[in-house]
């Protein structure tokens, strides 16, 4: 999958569909197909301020809050479209290629943090419920997280249920260092909360890390930032901690900032590298457009 010809449909992650206001249909390249995105954060706030996010913060949110049954007749109805094959015939999907045509996850992703929503762990719930009921059982959630909110006793218990039904959390770690980190995510959150988070949370079940690493004024990272990226990970694996997979990426839709640029192919393949080396992880690599 990390080594496909990039698909025009990749560089398209709109987090709206038609009249949708919280549900969309992507494809993923880290899924390995379709994947139906859900906006828990329809306001665009997030505790992080990525210098990468392609979360357009200029154009003022259309939807300030979560309507629960709306999107959930949202979700419904892409489950339905998706089913039945109607969702390949709208042009955003009718060429796509038949191997990528697969339902392969339902993300909660968005625009900000998704387990700041207030009723985490209710919405997980009805949405195991509802594509149980859509005969899809086995579509897996993945919460895609910076994981500076899992210390929360209702965040634990939205984990817990999209890990009791086999999904997935991609953990979000950009640095290996303080003053990295904070170049990059600029966030009163401390890397040092970040690392617990996901330490504990590992220890428990086997996470998914998902690291963007990309140019800032043509610059790629120093090797001593992915060298400590490497430590950090090690650290985490030395105190019991579970890493399924390692997703090494760059930027490959437009940036908040304009000094932000993706790496070339063979620069994400190097950070690939040294990371499989002095982890022993599986690594894949991700390449910008
Ligand atoms: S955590 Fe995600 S949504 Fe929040 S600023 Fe970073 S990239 Fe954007």
């Amino acid at each position: 999958m990390p080594k496909s010809k990039p698909l025009k449909q990749f560089s398209d992650h709109a987090t709206s569909f038609e009249n949708n206001a919280y549900a969309y249909p992507v494809v993923s390249r880290r899924s390995g197909g379709i994947s139906l995105g859900v906006n828990l954060n329809p306001d665009k706030t997030c505790n992080f301020d990525c210098i990468y996010c392609q979360v357009d913060r200029h154009v003022p949110a259309a939807v300030q809050k979560v309507d629960e049954q709306i999107l959930l007749k949202e979700l419904e109805g892409l489950l339905t479209a998706y089913r039945s094959g109607t969702l390949f015939e709208h042009p955003k999907f009718h060429d796509l290629p038949e191997k990528w045509r697969g339902l392969n996850s339902i993300a909660f992703a968005g625009d900000g943090e998704p387990t700041s929503y207030r009723r985490f762990p209710e919405i997980i719930q009805a949405v195991i419920q509802l594509k149980q009921a859509a005969g899809l059982p086995d579509v897996p959630l993945i919460l895609i997280s910076n994981a500076t909110l899992f210390e929360r006793e209702a965040v634990r218990q939205g984990l817990q249920l999209i890990t009791d039904d086999a999904g997935e959390i991609w953990a979000k770690l950009d640095a290996g260092t303080q003053d990295y980190y904070q170049q990059i995510d600029r966030t009163v959150v401390s890397l040092d909360k970040v690392l617990k988070n996901i330490t504990e949370l590992a220890r428990q079940t086997p996470v998914i890390i998902q690291s963007l690493f990309m140019n800032i004024n043509g610059q790629a990272p120093a090797f001593e930032e992915i060298d400590a990226y490497c430590q950090r990970l090690n650290e985490i694996i030395n105190a019991g901690g579970k890493i399924k997979l390692v997703q090494i990426y760059t930027v490959a839709r437009m940036p908040a900032e304009a000094c932000v640029t993706s790496l070339g192919n063979h620069e994400v393949d190097q950070i690939a590298e040294t990371v499989r080396e002095k982890t022993g992880l599986q690594v894949e690599s991700y390449y910008g457009n």
